[in-house]
């Protein structure tokens, strides 16, 4: 079998285009993701599908899959096919899921080698990956929220430290450059800074610290933008710039830090040597990550006292500094708190669309449509314009956009119509990040210091999946963490197509607005007042227990 692309085109393999869009998002993943061999998409474990065998069957499943049939698929492989109605969801998943006090990456670790389950990531299992732009304008609008905080509102001239240039973290570089600012990456994996050089994330690389400091530091004096990528460790880079007194102005990190084992390569080894310790010896590859993540925060946390901001990008590295011996590691802020919160309240989040078409002008006539239609909404414009002139397509031609309650619907109808119109080269397909308001529980990422103190509460993605079943998403997913994540996360994923019938644009707009309709209830009932008027302006229909707290009841 040879590489594995998404199909392009107008040609249907499947029994309709909504079960041909779900075959195209699994091959996309696939053409996006760092290690198609392996199936891993991103995240250093996330897999599109349980092994080769389950991919297949998948794929024959999803051809002969009828409109009013059920696909159920669990962790990546299939299970069975169910007659159920035509606006039931086509395919529902549930992936990593342990009982409470099984959930841990050893017990994952053993039973993946069992080949019982697989961790798929937050978009990879459930075909909702499409590159690191999928992840970049979360990134970018951090570095906004950064800049209007702490730096007068630009990045210029500022120097932003991080590491990692994987499957998300290589968006870093380019929301950097956007943002502004010089931003120096340390990668451990000299591929990972080629690939996104060649996918145009990326403009330099070095070997060098002393060549990598020389163009940052031309760069801030001068407030040009420039991203560097440096080869080399950043266990061994972060206490290196320390010790010579170099002090960004930003610092973060997402290397695969959530994971010893597969993700976080320590000081002192390279992506193959570690390969082999997996294998001789697994035990000592786990507690020289867990150390080197130790020095690596502790410099983290030095930076901090001279004035950094430094925040945690998504990846556990605080949890795992804690129990490598760094107990103040959360005095990092985490960066959906920190910075994102406010939209998250208000049910703003990674919205995503992708052109099955493969055509890049399907994108470009609905960025037109966007800035038409949306051009009051300044965090939408403003990002579709700098999407339009510098984020290079990966896969299937895609875009992300931080779209709010009702305006996801708003837009994913009116690009139905598109298609109905014949105005669009073929359907497409809206999905979201896990990362949203109703859609994950995680204790140290997305729901760290909720102000009701529901941080770990997972019935709420739980009711999302559910709410989304029955609002006839085409494709719903529940996950949980696996490796390192084992025990910390729920998260629910949903993708909805649009392929210009009438039936998609109801679909679209009953499952999209109660996505994020849960998602604004959920920070109401934690007590946000934005989300409380969030609910009443846009009607809604929140069910206040609190009008009932004086009734007497005997
Ligand atoms: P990935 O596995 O594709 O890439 C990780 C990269 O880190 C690899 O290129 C690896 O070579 C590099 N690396 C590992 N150890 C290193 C070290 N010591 N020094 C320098 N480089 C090192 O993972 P990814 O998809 O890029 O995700 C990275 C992390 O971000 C994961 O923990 C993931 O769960 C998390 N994540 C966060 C968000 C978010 O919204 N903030 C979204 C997705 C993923």
């Amino acid at each position: 079998m040879g590489r594995i692309t998404a199909a392009r085109g107008g040609a249907l393999r499947c029994k309709g285009w909504r079960q041909e869009a779900l075959l195209r998002m699994l091959e996309n993943v696939l053409e996006n993701g760092e290690n198609q061999r392996e199936l891993i998409v991103y995240a250093s474990l996330g897999k599109a599908a349980r092994n080769w065998p389950s991919y297949l069957a998948i794929v024959d499943t999803l051809k002969r899959l009828e409109e009013d049939e059920t696909l159920v698929i669990q962790s990546g492989k299939p299970i069975g096919v169910f007659k159920t109605h035509r606006q039931a969801p086509l395919v529902v998943m549930a992936n990593c899921n342990l009982v409470g006090r099984w959930a841990t990456s050893e017990n994952f670790y053993e039973l993946q080698d069992k080949g019982l389950i697989i961790w798929g990531g937050l978009t990879a299992a459930a075909w909702q990956y499409i590159g690191s732009q999928g992840v970049i304008q979360g990134t970018y609008e951090i570095f906004q929220s950064i800049a209007r905080l702490h730096f007068g509102g630009n990045l210029r001239g500022r120097f932003i430290l991080t590491a990692g240039l994987g499957g998300m973290g290589g968006a870093q570089p380019l929301a950097g450059t956007l943002a502004g600012a010089a931003i120096l990456c340390v990668e451990v994996a000299e591929e990972r800074i080629d690939k996104r050089i060649a996918a145009g994330y990326l403009q330099r690389k070095t070997d060098s610290l002393d060549e990598a400091l020389a163009w940052i530091e031309i760069a801030r004096r001068s407030g040009e933008s420039v991203s560097v990528g440096l080869l080399g460790n950043a266990a061994e880079v972060y206490p290196e710039l320390l010790r010579r007194g170099v002090q960004p102005d930003v610092v973060t990190d997402q290397t695969s830090a959530h994971d010893l084992l597969y993700g976080y390569i320590p000081e002192g080894y390279t992506p193959a040597s570690a390969a082999a310790a997996r294998k001789e010896d697994p035990a000592r590859l786990q507690a020289a990550a867990g150390a080197s993540i130790a020095l690596e925060v502790k410099a983290m946390l030095q930076f901090k006292e001279r004035g950094a901001i430094v925040f945690d990008n998504g990846n556990n590295i605080r949890s795992q500094a804690v129990q490598h011996g760094v107990p103040d590691a959360f005095e990092i802020d985490i960066f959906t708190e920190a910075f994102l919160r406010p939209l998250f309240a208000k049910a703003i989040g990674p919205f995503r669309w992708i052109a099955l078409s493969g055509e890049p002008q399907d994108i470009r006539i609905i960025d037109e449509l966007i800035l038409q239609e949306f051009s009051d909404n300044e965090i939408v414009t403003n990002w579709i314009k700098l999407a339009n002139d510098h984020i290079p397509f990966e896969g299937l031609p895609a875009r992300i956009g931080w779209f709010g309650h009702k305006d996801r619907s708003r837009l994913a109808v009116a690009v139905n119509e598109l298609v109905r119109e014949g105005r669009l080269a073929g359907p497409v397909a809206f999905s979201r990040d896990h990362l949203d308001a109703a859609a994950m529980a995680h204790p140290n990422i997305m729901t760290e210091r909720m102000k009701d103190g529901s941080d770990a509460v997972s019935d709420w993605p739980l009711l999302n999946a559910m709410l989304n079943c029955s609002s006839m998403a085409d494709l719903v997913a529940i996950h949980s963490g696996g490796g390192g994540y084992a025990g910390y996360m729920t998260s629910a994923g949903v993708t909805i197509v649009a392929d210009g019938t009438a039936d998609s644009g109801l679909r679209l707009r009953t499952a999209l607005d109660n996505d994020t309709g849960l998602g604004v209830l959920r920070y109401a009932d934690a007590g946000y007042e934005t989300s409380l008027a969030e609910a009443a302006n846009k009607e809604i229909d929140r069910v206040d227990t609190g009008r009932y707290d004086d009734i007497p009841v005997d």
